[in-house]
């Protein structure tokens, strides 16, 4: 089993897509170990997307993640990584995500774009150490 880092971002909570896409990650098959809303503050958002700081859309991004509450999830299950990207669809709503996932049925912005999940097995036990300290590994 393997586990990933779920967001849904302050746009799928302000949409009132909470239910209906932790619906869709267990009729996929995952589990929801751990779930917590919060409005998360900019350090946290800052550490989230490190990788991405010295690109344009950082600020705007870092202000649009902390802009409200959003919804973070522990999901587990057999290749949880890739079975939430999957189901999450391409980071853009309309250019890459198909419909049928999260992002190809519901968004249209490429920032606002409903969800995250962790890439790799390094970033999901970076991701979870972040926001779910108390689950951390190692
Ligand atoms: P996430 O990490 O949220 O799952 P991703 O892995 O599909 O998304 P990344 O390339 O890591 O995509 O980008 C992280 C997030 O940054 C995107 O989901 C989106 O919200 C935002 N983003 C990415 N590219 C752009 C862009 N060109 N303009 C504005 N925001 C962007």
């Amino acid at each position: 089993t393997e586990r990933t880092l779920v967001l849904i971002k302050p746009d799928g909570v302000a949409r009132r897509f909470v239910g209906d896409i932790l619906a869709r990650v267990e009729r996929k098959g995952l589990s929801i170990s751990a779930l917590e809303m919060r409005t998360a503050d900019v350090d946290v958002a800052g550490k989230h997307y490190a990788e991405h700081a010295e690109r344009s859309f950082y600020p705007g991004l870092l202000n649009f993640i902390t802009s409200g509450p959003l919804v973070a999830a522990v999901v587990e299950g057999p290749r949880a990584i890739a079975a939430f990207r999957q189901i999450a669809g391409g980071t853009d709503p309309v250019e890459k995500a198909v419909p049928g996932t999260i992002r190809g049925d519901l968004a249209l912005d490429g920032q606002q774009n409903l969800v995250h999940g962790s890439d790799s097995v390094e970033s999901a036990e970076r991701e979870i150490a972040l926001w779910f300290p108390h689950l951390a590994r190692g």
